[in-house]
């Protein structure tokens, strides 16, 4: 299965395509993650993301787009993938598009994760993460002992661009760039809406519902 998680910045895409793809055994692909394993590794990819990234700015399409195609074109996603922040513009989603279809592929189902934004600023302003893993946390709600990550050790850090005036201008980005993409897709009629300010657990099983996989 082919798969798209959109929703605003904290709606709980990383976390609810963690689980997805561990379900479905199919790999989960996070462009965010893509570029802050290059900003950590001090790539020129790496170096040109963060003037972005930083900001709360989108990068430019076309670096995007190269990414995931060079990404989805790899063995491992001969039998699905799940996209996680990507596309984000109406333009990334045509190209994606052009590029599956050259492959034979389409994209199966797009599940829009919906939460309001005075619950993302505060996911996002209490959100640690892991920056060895990946692994996410929440001050609050999902806590770690010590901030150390219970996965992998390491010490849990916040986020650059989890910092408030970055939060505001990565939600206006989304509202502005990618939310014109929910009536893209529910034109082309592949999409659900799942609400997500609930437990992680509960959410997941709104989404498998959602996708006819409950009892998987
Ligand atoms: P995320 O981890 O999905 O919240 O992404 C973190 C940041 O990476 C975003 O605020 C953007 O600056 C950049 N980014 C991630 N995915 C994309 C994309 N599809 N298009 C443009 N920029 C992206």
């Amino acid at each position: 299965m082919n798969l798209i998680l959109l929703g605003a910045p904290g709606a709980g895409k990383g976390t609810q395509a963690t689980g997805l793809s561990a379900i479905l055994k199919i790999p989960h692909i996070s462009t965010g993650e893509i570029f802050r394993d290059n900003i950590r590794r001090n790539t020129e990819l790496g170096k040109l993301a963060d003037t972005y990234i930083s900001k709360g700015e989108l990068v430019p399409d076309e670096v995007t787009v190269q990414i995931v195609k060079d990404r989805i074109e790899q063995a491992d996603c001969e039998n699905g993938f799940i996209l996680d922040g990507f596309p984000r513009t109406i333009a990334q989603a045509e190209m994606l598009e052009e590029i599956l279809n050259a492959s034979g592929r389409k994209i199966d189902r797009v599940v829009n994760i919906v939460i309001d934004d005075e619950v993302v600023i505060n996911r996002l302003s209490k959100r640690i993460v892991c920056p060895v893993c990946g692994e996410t946390y929440h001050l609050e709600f999902n806590p770690a002992e010590d901030n150390i990550c219970k996965k992998c050790g390491a010490q849990l850090v916040h986020r650059e661009d989890d910092k408030p005036d970055v939060i505001r201008n990565r939600i206006a980005a989304y509202h502005k760039k990618t939310e014109p993409l929910v009536e893209f897709y529910r034109h082309k009629g592949n999409l659900m809406n799942v609400r997500s300010e609930n437990s992680i657990e509960e959410s997941l099983q709104n989404t498998l519902y959602a996708l006819g996989l409950k009892g998987i």
